[in-house]
């Protein structure tokens, strides 16, 4: 059979409420030439169908930074590695929630705080979080999401208490592919987190890193993984290697493999937001406004964790240009 029509196949089954079995998704990520943008305007299809014309922004404020003592291979904040990543404590709740109201100013739906380490739990850390989603809540209109690494049930329910809407925590890869990236924790503490957020009553942010060296098969693994976890929002972020970190040397993703990704997580997870963050400006490069027409629902806007972003000013023209509207926040 044809690609185009394998693809156009694949449509019509998806929006009748198929969903892809890894042998599609691998027929699918081997689009070349025209195909590839065949691809891409089912992505749009199908974005289209699941989203309208809307699409999401958040931003994020790295509330504690460094010393993190796991060794995730990409990460500038892991004690492991000597990069020139600032080093922190938690700042306060009023920091926190000064920084959400830049946040909302800039159209953000979503506010992530975001914290370096294993994870936190009960103690002054975390009552120092959930004063500042408090204090969130009552100014805005922004959603808080929360990003503390591993949480236990009881942390969940403290946050979604507090006012937390989301919470977020990567996969980063593959379970198979893990223990090339992380050696300091079990991927399964990782998915444990998810399914307690979960259970918390919070909404799930999940997703990973592409680029450090993981398959097409294991990229289509993790994203099955996000689907059988029912995830509520996926972030795709592409490695943009710090010096100092046990990546330093990764080449970059190509722009077209980027965005084949994109297209691959929208045809997997046709009704989950996909925001694109980090590694976006170095590893798509000109072709950035295509990540919408790869499928892409959103983008993360401003500063990422441990590197700037570009003018928020920029990331909206580019909106307007494409004659998108941005989601506001629900609550
Ligand atoms: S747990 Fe988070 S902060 Fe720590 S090294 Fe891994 S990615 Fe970095």
């Amino acid at each position: 059979m044809q690609t185009k029509t394998f693809i156009e196949q694949i449509i019509s089954q998806v929006l009748a409420g198929h969903r892809l079995t890894a042998e599609e998704a691998l027929q699918l990520a081997a689009a070349e030439g025209a195909d590839l943008l065949y691809l891409f305007a089912g992505a749009t299809q199908l974005r289209e169908h699941y989203f309208g014309n809307e699409v999401s922004l958040c931003s994020i404020i790295n509330a504690k930074s460094g010393r993190c003592p796991e060794n995730c291979s990409f990460c500038a904040q892991s004690a492991h590695h000597q990069s020139a990543a600032p080093v922190y404590p938690l700042v306060n709740a009023a920091t926190i929630a000064e920084q959400a109201k830049q946040a909302e100013l800039i159209g953000s739906e979503c506010f992530g705080i975001i914290t370096s380490g294993t994870g936190i739990s009960s103690g002054a850390e975390l009552d120092e979080l959930c004063a500042a989603v408090r204090q969130i809540v009552a100014q805005g209109t922004v959603d808080p999401s929360c990003s503390l690494g591993i949480i236990d049930l009881a942390t969940a329910k403290a946050l979604k208490e507090a006012g937390v809407v989301t919470y977020h925590h990567n996969l980063e890869t593959a379970a198979s592919f893990f223990p090339s990236i992380c050696t300091t924790h079990r991927y399964e503490e990782d998915v444990e987190t998810v399914k307690n957020a979960k259970q918390a009553g919070l909404k799930v942010c999940c997703g990973g890193i592409f680029g450090m060296g993981e398959s097409v098969a294991q990229r289509i693994e993790l994203a099955l993984l996000l689907r059988e976890l029912a995830v509520d929002s996926i972030p795709i972020n592409f490695l943009d290697p710090v010096p100092g970190t046990a990546l330093q040397d990764a080449d970059f993703l190509s722009p077209m493999e980027c965005l084949r990704i994109i297209a691959l997580y929208r045809y997997i997870l046709p009704d989950r937001k996909i925001a694109i963050c980090g590694g976006r400006e170095r590893n798509l490069r000109e072709l950035q406004s295509w990540i919408f027409a790869a499928g892409a629902s959103g983008m993360m806007t401003g500063d990422y964790l441990t590197k700037k972003g570009r003018n928020p000013d920029a990331d909206r023209q580019l909106l307007v240009d494409l004659q998108l509207s941005v989601a506001q926040c629900k609550h």
